[in-house]
């Protein structure tokens, strides 16, 4: 079990409105609401929340959840423990261990200031860095689980800790175990990514590579890489902060088509359509 001294330290709001902690600014009240401010906390919480038998809800950075008017009637545990640090370096990579209420984005400016390869194009993606695992965030060409390493999670049902590995996490198109077999049985603590020191920039999204076209650039760095994305999401939807109105943000998956299913499409666009539309297909692959 968790230790009681930490357990001591829990703060639990009774009837906290989730309006402010979610990016619709939508969301009545949680009748329990635990901020962990710890791994122990978030167990704590964990054994808290199971001696009451009522539903339990962790909440991120409430950026991919819709919260009712009529708010939650259970607790809800956000964690709010921060920290990015590299565990491990090598000649080629640096391995760095990230706590789940770290703000993703502040993971990526981190990385690119120290010059760190694989997730600048998964700049200014809203959320917390637990939150990235549960639905693999992807963008542009990336996606987490090109570096994840391992996760450390809570157990729900027994407070205990664990550390799964990427492959354990079963990742896929905007999926892993957390949001699929094994949804509402784990809380992510912890992340380990792995980065490279040397990277090659991607930039086959068709919006990229017209952004550095535009400025006749062919190997931006990874600090011009970040302000592209952030300048290119930007035009589209703003990033949620705390001083602006809600935001829904995206929630469209792109369509997966397999070989023969893409070879049916381009003959019938081929067939029906003018050749610009061919070439908007093919550029998209
Ligand atoms: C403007 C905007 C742009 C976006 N752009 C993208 C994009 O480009 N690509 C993309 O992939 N997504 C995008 N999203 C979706 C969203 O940013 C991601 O899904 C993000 O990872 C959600 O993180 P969060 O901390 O806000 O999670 P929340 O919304 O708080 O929670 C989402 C789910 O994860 C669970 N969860 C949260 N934390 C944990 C944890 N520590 N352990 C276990 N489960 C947990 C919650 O219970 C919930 O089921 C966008 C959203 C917005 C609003």
């Amino acid at each position: 079990m968790p230790p009681r001294s930490e357990g001591r330290d829990l703060v639990v709001s009774r009837n906290l409105p989730l309006k402010p902690y979610t990016t619709f600014k939508i969301g009545g009240p949680a009748r329990f609401f635990i901020p962990a401010a710890s791994i122990d906390q978030v167990r704590f919480g964990v054994a808290f929340a199971g001696k009451q038998k009522l539903p339990f809800f962790i909440l991120g950075g409430g950026s991919n959840i819709l919260v009712s008017d009529r708010g939650f009637a259970g607790k809800v545990l956000h964690p709010v423990f921060h920290g990015i640090w590299p565990a491990l370096e090598n000649a080629r990579t640096v391995t760095l261990e990230v706590n789940a209420g770290e703000t993703w984005d502040d993971v990526v400016r981190y990385a690119v200031e120290n010059g760190l390869w694989g997730i600048e194009n998964l700049s200014h993606i809203p959320g917390q860095a637990g939150a990235a695992l549960v639905q693999n965030i992807g963008a542009y060409g990336q996606q987490a689980s090109d570096v994840v390493q391992s996760a450390e999670v809570v157990e729900i049902a027994t407070a205990e800790t664990r550390v799964l590995s990427a492959s354990d996490c079963e990742f896929g198109y905007r999926r892993s175990i957390f949001n699929t077999n094994a949804r509402g049985h784990f809380i992510i603590v912890r992340l380990t990514l792995r980065l490279a020191k040397h990277g090659r920039p991607q930039l086959d999204y068709p919006d990229v590579r017209a952004y550095f076209q535009e400025r006749g650039t062919s190997q931006p760095s990874l600090s011009e890489i970040r302000q592209a994305i952030i300048s290119i999401r930007d035009r589209k939807f703003p990033f949620p902060r705390e001083e602006r109105g809600g935001n829904a943000g995206s929630f469209f998956k792109n369509l997966l088509l397999l070989d023969a299913e893409y070879q049916a499409l381009h003959e019938k666009i081929q067939r029906n359509f003018p050749p610009r539309e061919l070439a908007r297909l093919e550029e998209v692959r």
